[in-house]
């Protein structure tokens, strides 16, 4: 009985009216589609009714939305809720009204460039987890001699000049989790005959957690650094292994700035194109672990990028099977919309429903193409104690291709 209080803010009503995109609120019909599919169950429908009304309360809600797209792909009336939850975002964070840890989260960026309050030497972290792992690996003679590109350190990495960088982001280069993603996205590209480089402790966050905020100045800036930093390096063409990440460069950026001076690709198209081009032998053995994909939000559905990682994955897969969600109707892992900062428990049901739907058709792997689903989904599988595998695309063809080692 709480709507009871809820009550009929006519300056509220004003104010959220004037967002630019309320239009998209306008074009709803009420069917209920979106509600029905909401992994974090926060019915947008209904929200999207209050605050045309002008409610204020139900507004709150927006902080235990995943951003994950999916309310817009499935609307019929081609309206895009999400894009209206964005602003919505950032309507509450410039009048205050963000939960705190958002508030934290900027600060953050702006002194350290990462949203996590790591030191900025911390970036390069990766490389000693990486190196130890090596050394290890040799001492115990579990790996006979150094992995082919050699082991990595920041002095072969990082150059004032570069054609070609790969960026890390903060989600990889600051889990020791994921150090193995950095690792093999790199290795992969020389395999392959490029030769990129790093930024270093100066790669700045690309911004997509700030939009998420809702603090769009903040993200001006540190997206004005990261570009002047690589124009500044000369670069022509930036790899990703995140999703969020690419999707920041690829649609925020030139948003922001117009026609940027650098292509921009995920990781998973290039595989795909060095299969397709012959760069890479297509494998001879095909391996029998049931495996399956969870497509990252950022990359399926706001980037179109769905078919490339299934592609590479068949050449090395006989066993590849979809979850009942897939492709542009995937679900997300719980890791988006920084819903883990605000209602972690939340974040772990999502991550948990995610981790079902791979055990209803009895995989033995997770793949996906992003090192934040890569960690909510392993943390979904050591919720329910399950014996799933979850890796990322870069270490799974990396490993295949004997460039790192299984272990
Ligand atoms: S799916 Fe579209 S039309 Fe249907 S309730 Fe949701 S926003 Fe409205
Ligand atoms: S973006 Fe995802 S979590 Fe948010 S309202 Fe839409 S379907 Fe729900
Ligand atoms: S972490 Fe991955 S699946 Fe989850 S919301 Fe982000 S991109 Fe989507």
């Amino acid at each position: 009985m709480e709507e009871a209080y809820i009550v009929l803010d006519k300056e509220f009503k004003q104010k959220v009216h004037s967002i630019p995109k309320i239009e998209e609120l306008r074009k709803c019909f009420g069917c209920a589609t979106c509600s029905s599919s909401c992994p974090a169950d926060i019915k947008p429908n209904q929200m999207a009714k209050a605050i045309l009304l002008g409610f204020e309360k139900p507004t709150q809600n927006i902080w235990n939305c995943t951003m994950c797209i999916l309310c817009t792909t499935r609307c019929p009336q081609d309206a895009k809720p999400h894009e209206f939850w964005g602003e919505l975002r950032s309507f509450n964070y410039t009048l205050g009204n963000a939960p705190k840890p958002y508030y934290d989260l900027s600060k953050s960026v702006e002194e350290k460039l990462n949203p996590l309050g790591s030191a900025k030497e911390d970036k390069l972290g990766w490389l000693n987890i990486r190196e130890r792992f090596y050394k290890r690996l040799l001492k115990t003679g579990k790996l006979e001699k150094e992995p082919k590109h050699g082991i990595f350190n920041i002095k072969n990495l990082t150059k004032e000049k570069c054609k070609t960088v790969y960026f890390i982001g903060c989600t990889t280069s600051l889990y020791a989790r994921n150090s193995g993603i950095a690792d093999s996205t790199l290795r992969l590209m020389m395999e392959a005959g490029e030769e990129p480089g790093i930024i270093g402790m100066e790669e700045g966050c690309c911004g997509y957690p700030l939009l998420l905020c809702g603090d769009n100045q903040t993200f001006r800036k540190i997206a004005k650094h990261n570009v002047e930093t690589l124009e500044k390096m000369g670069v022509e063409k930036i790899v990703f292994s995140c999703a969020g990440c690419y999707r920041t460069f690829k649609k925020d950026y030139k948003n922001m700035f117009g026609e940027l001076n650098f292509e921009t690709f995920h990781i998973s198209e290039l595989l795909e194109k060095y299969f397709k081009e012959g760069v890479f032998e297509k494998p001879r053995e095909r391996f029998k672990t049931k495996t399956t994909y969870h497509d990252p939000c950022e990359l399926s559905r706001a980037c179109d990028v769905i078919e490339q990682p299934r592609t590479i994955l068949k050449y090395f897969l006989d066993s590849f099977a979809e979850m009942q969600n897939n492709k542009e109707s995937s679900l997300c892992c719980g890791g988006g919309g920084l819903v883990k900062l605000t209602n972690s428990q939340l974040s772990s049901n999502i991550a948990t429903t995610r981790v079902k739907q791979a055990e209803d058709i009895d995989a033995e792997l997770i793949l996906s193409a992003c090192p934040s689903c890569k960690l909510t989904l392993t943390d979904g599988v050591s919720t329910l104690g399950k014996k799933i595998k979850v890796l990322d695309i870069t270490e799974f063809v990396a490993q295949k291709i004997g460039l790192i080692p299984e272990a």
